[in-house]
Formats: structure tokens, C-alpha cells, sequence
């Protein structure tokens, strides 16, 4: 509520209404009538505009965008719905054998959750647990499946080769892997 209603930028009733249901917003201005309640009010509003300011919304993960990306065949594939060959999986990754492999051994490596990253460049300081987990899930199974030496690779956009909005690393080995790549 303070996000959307402190006293510089107050939102008219109605829209309030429509945000957090009538009942709730006059219990809400009820309580403003108390001091002590007024006061946190104020200190978090306070501690919300300055985040606007600073532009920290952007940087927390959903805040103001939606994935308006399209579900990808990942998502089935995630869901069990399509089958795949899963090489290692938790709760917050899958790992599992591609369909057209372009080396003897290449694996995907996706995040169960897409959230926003659709693509790496959508990532932000808040995906770093996802994508610190992503690449040592790579070093374990590489080491487990015995992959030696291998290339990890990301297609960021069509004109890098990305065809599957879901973000994913390709584990490529098995073969010499010449440099620099095509
Ligand atoms: P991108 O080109 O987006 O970097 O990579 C997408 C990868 O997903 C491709 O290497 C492609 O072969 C793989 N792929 C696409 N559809 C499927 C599928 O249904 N199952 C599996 N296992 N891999 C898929």
C-alpha cells in the first residue's frame, strides 16, 4: 500500500479499490488516522520513493515486467509433458540430451523457472543464484558423465544462433572443437 499510495503520488480511491479491494484500502486509511501506523507508513513510503529514484525496481526480479515471452517446447519438456533424455535434474534445473546434438555429447542445461530470462541479456543482479547454479551444475555433470574437455555455449538472439526462447547452455564435447567458432 505504500507503494501506491504515498501522499505525493496518491492514487485516486477508485483505483485503489480496484488494487487491493475496497475493504482492505479503508481499513487502510482507517489506521493512517493513527500515529504510530502513520509513522511506518511514512518511513516505508520514504524508503520506496528513493528505490524509484535509484531505479532499484529494475533490478528485482518481476518488477514491473511480465515474461510476455512465449512458453517455449522447454516448458514442456520441464513439465514432463514432452519426453526428453534427462542427464541430471533438481529443483531448479534440468539437464538433458539434445534432440539434433552437434557433438557426440551435448547436453542443455535450462532453469526450471524461465522467469524472465527468456534470454541471457534479460538477466539481472537477482539472477545470479540461478546462473551460479546453472554453471556448477555444468562442472558436476561434466565431471559425472566424464565429458573431459567440452565448450560451454550460449545463442543470445537469432543472429547468434538462438532458436528456443528459454534460456540454456549448450554442453558441447566428444569431439575437437575448433576455434573460432562458426
Ligand atoms: P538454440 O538454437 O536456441 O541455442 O538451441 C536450442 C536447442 O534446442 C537446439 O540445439 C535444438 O536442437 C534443441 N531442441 C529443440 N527442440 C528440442 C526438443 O524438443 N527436445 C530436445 N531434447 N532438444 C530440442
Amino acid at each position: 500500500m505504500p507503494k501506491f499510495s504515498p501522499a505525493e503520488t496518491q492514487l485516486p480511491t477508485e483505483e485503489l479499490d480496484k488494487l487491493a479491494g475496497p475493504k482492505l484500502v479503508s481499513w487502510y486509511k482507517r489506521m493512517l488516522s493513527q500515529p504510530s501506523f502513520a509513522k511506518v507508513q511514512q518511513e516505508i513510503s520514504d524508503a520506496l520513493s528513493k528505490w524509484d529514484e535509484n531505479n532499484r525496481w529494475a533490478g528485482i526480479l518481476h518488477a514491473g515486467k511480465r515474461d510476455e515471452a512465449e512458453q517455449t517446447i522447454f516448458d514442456k519438456i520441464v513439465a514432463k509433458s514432452i519426453p526428453s533424455q534427462v542427464v541430471f535434474e533438481d529443483d531448479k534445473v534440468l539437464v538433458f540430451k539434445d534432440i539434433n546434438p552437434q557433438a557426440p555429447t551435448h547436453l542443455l542445461v535450462i532453469p526450471k523457472r524461465r522467469e524472465t530470462l527468456s534470454q541471457l541479456r534479460f538477466a539481472t543482479a537477482e539472477h545470479e543464484g540461478i546462473l551460479g547454479h546453472m554453471l556448477a551444475v555444468v562442472a558436476k555433470v561434466a565431471s559425472e558423465e566424464g565429458l573431459g574437455d567440452y565448450r560451454l555455449v550460449v545463442n543470445d538472439g537469432r543472429g547468434a544462433g538462438q532458436e528456443v526462447f528459454h534460456l540454456h547452455m549448450h554442453v558441447l564435447a566428444g569431439r575437437p572443437l575448433t576455434w573460432p567458432p562458426g
